[in-house]
């Protein structure tokens, strides 16, 4: 069994259960991943059918020009239509789109236009009017224009919501997707409904887009528009494609959010996908936590992820990238007890008496491999320090020291911080000076732990990169 042309790979796309993700709710959780299309994203769906209603419709004749304002992923679908059918390819997309994207369509042999994205959309500079322009002057050309475009919903009402129907056996009860023209949520959610009406559709919006505020309010508010840096979804217009009477409700994410959402479902679910499929991940976990108390296990819900990581191997999986954006899950939420977590159920901790002699001290550092320990009195109150350091000096200084007792000797008490501490604010406790701090880790019965800068070191070297752990 084969295929005429790679087109006949499109669709058909697998449904994975999300596994640790979804720990916290009831229900079963399910991701429609969509990079196993042939152009690595939902969109070629509707590559195929906006090039062959176009065909049906006359509007383009053999060895004619394909022209389209696109985020990349609208691109690849159109490119891969075009070679099997033998149309030449004109995209204009904007400068927040990753290289990846636009490699991919070059090597796809489509001529890219990179237009600026913070201009209104009807600056003739934006990738909406360029990509109009083209059309009006390239002879045997046509603009589809994906944003209003009824084919675009109308693939998604033929192949997306069907396969969902069918690979859930029509168990499906909630749809969870992001939109940018829209026509993945409504055509979906369309079919979806005929099918049951009860299937509840939620958008995910990113912050700085205006269908949020549009589906609560019904206001296209201009101040809500503002830059984002998550690809392929939200808007600064109101696409004909984008049907508000399919969706029940509508969340949105932050960028930051987003990021990690992404991060996490390649590193949890082995799922190497791109931003926008964070975003609809995080805005589902959102909802569904938000709406636990009417979720059962028999709820079957399923999120799209349109598209694959490696449209973003030098933004979100590229370490630098994050961090120049501050999307790097920050150091300072990890505290210090995260520190204390990472060692063994903690034993009391080793700590000398005023009335201890040197000579005892040694021998109890020598034997629990310390440099240092705090000073308690009878009450349990920290009353001073002894290290290494001090020890030395006087056995150099008297020949009798080990008989010496602490309190004649010992420095002032280690610093007290709490467990909720910041790990940068620990550090510059350990480096002016104290080269240990004391954690009050049971106030009722003074028990406390000391952290020296090697915890530190191992509890920062696990965190980096990773996030709080
Ligand atoms: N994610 C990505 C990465 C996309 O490129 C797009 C399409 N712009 C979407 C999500 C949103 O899909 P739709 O246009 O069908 O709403």
């Amino acid at each position: 069994m084969w295929h005429d042309s790679v087109l006949g790979t499109v669709g058909n796309t697998p449904l994975v259960r999300i596994n640790r993700l979804a720990e916290e709710v009831p229900c079963t959780v399910l991701a429609k991943v969509e990079f196993f299309n042939p152009g690595g994203s939902v969109k070629d769906r509707i590559g195929i059918s906006m090039v062959e209603d176009a065909e049906e419709k006359g509007l383009i004749e053999p060895g004619g020009t394909i022209i389209e304002g696109t985020s990349g992923n609208t691109g690849a679908g159109l490119a891969i239509a075009a070679i099997a059918k033998g149309y030449r390819c004109i995209f204009t997309t904007t400068d927040k789109q990753s290289q990846e994207k636009v490699d991919v369509l070059r090597a796809l042999g489509a001529e890219v236009l990179v237009c600026p994205t913070n201009v209104e959309p009807d600056d003739p500079r934006s990738y909406y009017s360029t990509a109009r322009r083209l059309a009006e002057e390239i002879p045997n050309s046509i603009y589809l224009n994906q944003y209003d475009n009824d084919s675009n919903t109308q693939a998604h009402i033929e192949t997306t919501g069907p396969e969902l129907w069918e690979q859930t056996e029509g168990k499906i009860t909630h749809f969870i997707a992001g939109a940018g023209t829209g026509g993945t949520i409504s055509g979906t959610g369309r079919y979806l409904k005929e099918q049951n009406e009860d299937v509840t559709v939620v958008g995910v919006d990113p912050y700085g887009s205006v269908f949020y505020k549009y589906f609560h309010e019904g206001v296209f508010d201009h101040d809500e528009i503002y830059p984002y840096v998550t690809e392929g979804v939200g808007e600064d217009i109101l696409p004909e494609n984008m049907d508000f009477d399919v969706v029940d409700d509508f969340v949105r994410v932050d960028d930051k959010t987003t990021m990690q959402m992404t991060r996490r479902l390649a590193r949890e679910e082995g799922l190497f996908i791109g931003q926008s499929c964070g975003m609809a991940m995080a805005g589902a976990l959102q909802w569904l936590h938000d709406h636990k108390a009417t979720l059962t296990e028999d709820d079957v819900v399923v999120v799209l992820l349109p598209d694959s990581g490696f449209r973003y191997l030098s933004k979100t999986y590229n370490d630098e990238w994050m961090r120049s954006h501050g999307f790097m899950e920050n150091r300072t939420n990890v505290t210090v007890e995260h520190v204390l977590k990472r060692r063994p159920a903690s034993e009391a901790v080793i700590a000398a008496s005023p009335e201890d002699t040197l000579g005892s001290v040694i021998e109890r550092m020598t034997e629990k491999g310390i440099s240092q320990m705090p000073v308690l009195n009878e009450e349990n109150e920290v009353v001073g320090s002894i290290t290494e350091t001090q020890i030395l000096n006087e056995l150099i200084a008297s020949p009798d020291a080990r008989d010496e007792a602490v309190e004649n000797v010992m420095g002032d008490p280690l610093p007290v911080v709490p467990t909720s501490l910041h790990l940068e604010h620990l550090s510059s406790y350990l480096e002016s000076g104290a080269g240990a701090v004391l954690v009050e880790t049971n106030a009722s019965d003074g028990a406390y732990s000391v952290i020296t800068k090697s915890d530190l070191i191992g509890a920062l070297a696990h965190a980096n990169g990773n996030g709080a752990s």
